[in-house]
C-alpha cells in the first residue's frame, strides 16, 4: 500500500481517545453536508459532514469500532461506527450503497482541502446555519 513516504492523495484519521485510527487512500467520491435530523442525533452536531469513500481505500491501522444499524426513512439499514471507547463516530454507511463508506469529516487528522460539494436535507436544516455558498443543495436526500 505504502510506496514512499507519500500517500498520493490520502488521509487520515482517528477517535477522540486515539484507540481507533486509519487511513484512506485515493480521492473522496464525494463530500456531503447532512442536515437530516438522524445526522443531527447520531453526531449530537448542528449537521453532518460526510466524506464518502471507496470502503476498500480504508485500513483501519489500530483498533476497532463498534456498530449501530438503524432504518432511514428512505427504508435502508444505516449503519454507523463508532468508538466503544469514546464514542467518537468515524464511519457510516447504507445498504443502499454497498462498497461506499462514508468518514466523519471530524475525525480527519488534516482536512487539507476537502470541502463538501453537496448540502442534502436542507429543509432540515436549522435556522442559523447558514447554507455554503460553493455547494448544490437538496431540500431532502440526494437523488438517485
Ligand atoms: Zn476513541
Ligand atoms: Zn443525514
Amino acid at each position: 500500500m505504502h510506496q514512499g513516504s507519500k500517500t498520493m492523495a490520502g488521509f487520515s484519521g482517528s477517535c477522540l481517545c486515539g484507540a481507533v485510527k486509519y487511513e484512506v487512500s485515493g480521492e473522496p467520491v464525494r463530500v456531503a453536508q447532512c442536515h437530516c435530523d438522524d445526522c443531527r442525533r447520531a453526531t449530537g452536531s448542528a449537521f453532518a459532514t460526510n466524506v464518502f469513500v471507496k470502503e476498500e481505500d480504508i485500513t483501519v491501522l489500530q483498533g476497532e469500532t463498534n456498530s449501530f444499524q438503524h432504518a432511514a426513512d428512505s427504508g435502508s439499514t444505516m449503519t454507523k461506527e463508532f468508538c466503544g471507547n469514546c464514542g467518537s463516530q468515524l464511519f457510516g454507511s447504507g445498504s443502499s450503497a454497498p462498497g461506499i463508506k462514508n468518514i466523519k469529516i471530524g475525525s480527519i487528522d488534516d482536512v487539507g482541502d476537502i470541502k463538501p460539494q453537496i448540502e442534502v436535507f436542507t429543509s432540515k436544516s436549522l435556522p442559523y446555519t447558514p447554507p455554503l455558498e460553493f455547494t448544490e443543495k437538496f431540500e431532502k436526500g440526494r437523488p438517485r
